[in-house]
């Protein structure tokens, strides 16, 4: 369990040291990376000095939308082949496909002009080692419960068929006739489709 509040919570007190420390001070996180955002501002400058508007609309040219997973060591447009403006990217924890998943397929189909849907989930997501205890404990920590399942599991195929599932079954998505699941092997860099 490594929650980590924005600001000390009702029972901080009495939390382990560690986390303690970490919550004395808001900003413990990002004393951990000093500057980051300064660097992506400085980084973005020199980015624009070569930009040019290729003059795409918001349309994806190959009409397919992804859902990932967020993890750091997913590069979805070089794993994937894709170029700037080729496809929507719809990431979270897991890959998991939620009703805000649901939300931005919706608008990525029937606004956007998307067909397809890809769905990666990944070897070594962190979703596996969670389970839904990560809530209870948020809520004692915090006092609140919040609205939002973890979506943790421990079976990663079965999850991938799980998502599938959901995107083919909603109601609001016109194109469900090519979707398709993989998981990315973060070692090799190979993805295994699931059917
Ligand atoms: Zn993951």
């Amino acid at each position: 369990m490594t929650v980590t509040p924005d600001r000390p919570g009702p029972t901080a007190a009495a939390a382990p040291a560690a986390r303690t420390a970490a919550s004395v001070d808001g900003s413990a996180a990002h004393q951990a990376t000093p500057g980051i955002i300064d660097r992506f501002v400085a980084a973005n400058r020199t980015y624009a000095v070569d930009f040019r508007d290729g003059g795409m609309d918001a349309k994806p040219v190959q009409k397919v939308a992804v859902v990932a997973c967020m993890d750091a060591r997913l590069d979805l447009f070089a794993a994937l082949g894709l170029e700037l403006g080729d496809a929507h990217v719809i990431r979270n924890a897991g890959g998991v496909v939620t009703d805000d998943t649901i939300r931005s397929l919706t608008i990525s189909q029937r606004a956007l002009g998307t067909r397809s849907i890809a769905v990666i989930h990944h070897t070594g997501c962190g979703l596996l080692g969670l389970t839904e205890d990560f809530r209870r404990e948020l809520e004692l920590e915090v006092g609140q419960r919040p609205q939002w399942a973890v979506e943790s599991f421990v079976d990663l195929d079965g999850d991938v068929r799980q998502s599938m599932q959901r995107v083919r079954t909603s109601p609001f998505l016109p194109h469900t006739d090519d979707v398709r699941g993989f998981v990315f092997d973060v070692h090799t860099g190979l993805l295994r489709e699931i059917h």
